[in-house]
């Protein structure tokens, strides 16, 4: 599998990225992705509840290139997760079609602050309509 370790990619690559059907965007946050609003589209996954999930997570992605995932700050949450789930695929059966795990640099607070769309629909998952 020639899947590279895991980078990072800022707030206005991401912007464009995210208009790529083949990159998924994998949010971390725990309950303040209830209050503070979310990237539009992206997928949550909280980090309590996260290893548990991984299977539930390659299935939803499976068909993905590049996964980006994030906290608040993406600091401690987001490039753990991140890590977790890479290891995870490198050592699953099954071959999956992710060839990137990225973490978005400074989250979703730096992404809020820098004047990104941040979408507060209440959909599970979010069909990233209401940006
Ligand atoms: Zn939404």
């Amino acid at each position: 599998m020639a899947r590279r370790g895991v980078s990072y990619v800022s707030a206005a690559q991401l912007v464009s990225m995210a208009r790529d059907p083949r990159v998924a965007i994998v949010d971390v946050r725990d309950e303040e992705r209830s209050y503070d609003g979310h990237i539009a589209g992206s997928h949550h996954y909280a980090s309590d509840t996260f290893t548990e999930r991984m299977p539930d997570l390659a299935q939803a992605t499976g068909a993905k290139e590049t996964l980006v995932f994030h906290c608040a700050l993406s600091k401690v949450r987001g490039p753990s997760c991140a890590q977790m789930f890479h290891d995870y695929l490198s050592e699953a059966k099954e071959d999956s079609g992710v060839k990137n795990i990225m973490v978005l640099e400074r989250g979703f607070n730096g992404w809020e602050l820098s004047g990104r769309p941040v979408c507060r629909c209440k959909d599970t998952p979010c069909k990233g309509v209401c940006s």
